[in-house]
């Protein structure tokens, strides 16, 4: 068999499992209207939680920066790719997460990876959630650390001992639900071990003035030394950093490879970033109508008797159980012009698959009532054959 044909074997595979995983494309901005492949749809699957990606402030900035700017940065951060939109950046996420010091990162991919990789070394351990995204378990095997993972949402058991670092998502990205970042916090501080937080879902949404899952629980550096952001979410724009203690941010500089082997994020997002984070700081009514559209997806449907999963942020999915289902109820959306992603393995375990609906600020209540009674008559319509215990 040739190695072209190997693979067709593998992508047949694949496909009787029900897991293909196929891009839908969009002729439009992000956004809560969209068009996909010519169909008019309601977007209940971005991460733009805050309605920024396509704000005309944010836009604006792009704009400027780029005429002020230009487009690429040219080379990395320690050549001579560093430049002023960056350095203000950093400084401002600094003081919005009331951390000494930031480092921007391309993505918050590369950020997780090069974290874990240069602070633990081949005779370290690394705690890490069942649940904690790819990038940060892919952290871990890079780093040839050894990797215990936990049952999701508990906290690990450390004894004393050097090169220890726990590391959990804050927001949960496939389950909405949040770490026991107190408890993981206290543990870490016991055994002298690192914490790093990922806050990728948190930012922006979470906390008084949106500075995440960490401002609301009020916790600093000292409690939790290494938070990561990400920016392609909330933020809107793109790119990711990570911030802690100075002396930190400076070994990160020496030593994690993906942000010295890069080229920087173009100066122009540095600009567009820093106007999303004066509408984060500025609109909390964002938050607060955020606040009340999820409100009002989990009364609705708990009326309705959905197979709701226990989360409190924008993220909230609903449990199918097989991957043949989800798909199913994400073709029945789309039909009635809803546009929610079945989430299936290996993204979740095995029998977890789910519809994962994401709320955002441009939402309206109609909007999200529309949304329950398309996903109440899909899953009354489900033939009987694909019904199951959804519970694994
Ligand atoms: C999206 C996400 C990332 C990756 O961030 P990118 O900037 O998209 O590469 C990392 N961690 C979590 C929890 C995420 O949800």
């Amino acid at each position: 068999m040739s190695a072209a044909e190997g693979l067709s074997e593998r992508l047949k595979e694949i496909d009787s499992q029900g897991l293909t995983r196929r891009r839908k494309m969009l002729s439009t901005p992000q956004g809560v209207s969209v068009i996909l492949e010519g169909r008019p749809l309601l977007n209940f699957c971005s991460n733009d939680y805050l309605g920024l990606a396509n704000h005309p402030r944010v836009v604006d900035a792009l704009r400027r920066g780029a005429s002020e700017f230009g487009v690429g940065s040219g080379a990395s951060h320690l050549v001579c790719g560093h430049s002023l939109p960056h350095q203000e950046l950093e400084e401002a996420l600094a003081a919005f997460t009331h951390r000494d010091r930031a480092l921007l990162f391309s993505t918050g991919y590369m950020a997780n990876l090069g974290v874990i990789d240069a602070l633990v070394g081949r005779a370290g351990t690394i705690f890490e959630d069942r649940l904690n995204h790819a990038s940060l378990l892919d952290g871990a095997r890079l780093s040839g650390a050894k990797l215990k993972r936990y049952p999701h949402g508990s906290v690990p058991l450390l004894s004393s001992g050097e090169g220890q670092l726990i590391v959990s998502d804050g927001v949960f990205s496939m389950d909405g639900d949040t770490a026991d970042v107190m408890g993981l916090s206290a543990v870490a501080l016991k055994a002298g071990a690192l914490l790093m937080i990922d806050d990728a879902h948190g930012l922006g949404v979470l906390g008084e003035t949106g500075a995440g899952l960490l401002e609301s629980l009020a916790l600093g550096q000292g409690e939790v030394p290494i938070l990561m952001g990400t920016l392609g979410k909330a933020f809107g724009t793109f790119g990711a950093f990570v911030a802690g203690h100075k002396d930190l941010i400076d070994y990160l500089l020496q030593r994690a490879r993906t942000a010295i082997y890069t080229t920087a994020l173009p100066p122009a997002l540095a600009v567009a970033t820093m106007a999303s984070l004066t509408l984060i700081q500025e609109e909390g009514w964002r938050r607060e109508h955020l606040r009340g559209l999820i409100e009002r997806l989990r009364q609705g449907a708990t009326d309705l008797h959905l197979p709701l999963m226990a989360s409190r942020s924008p993220i909230q999915p609903f449990l199918c159980g097989s991957p043949l289902v989800a798909t199913a109820l994400a073709d029945q959306l789309l039909d009635r012009g809803f546009l929610v992603t079945a989430i299936r393995p290996p993204t979740v375990p095995r029998g977890t698959a789910r519809l994962r609906v994401t709320l955002t600020a441009g939402h309206t209540h109609d909007q999200v009532d529309a949304l329950l009674e398309a996903l109440s008559d899909g899953f009354r319509a489900l033939p009987s054959s694909l019904v199951e215990d959804p519970r694994p």
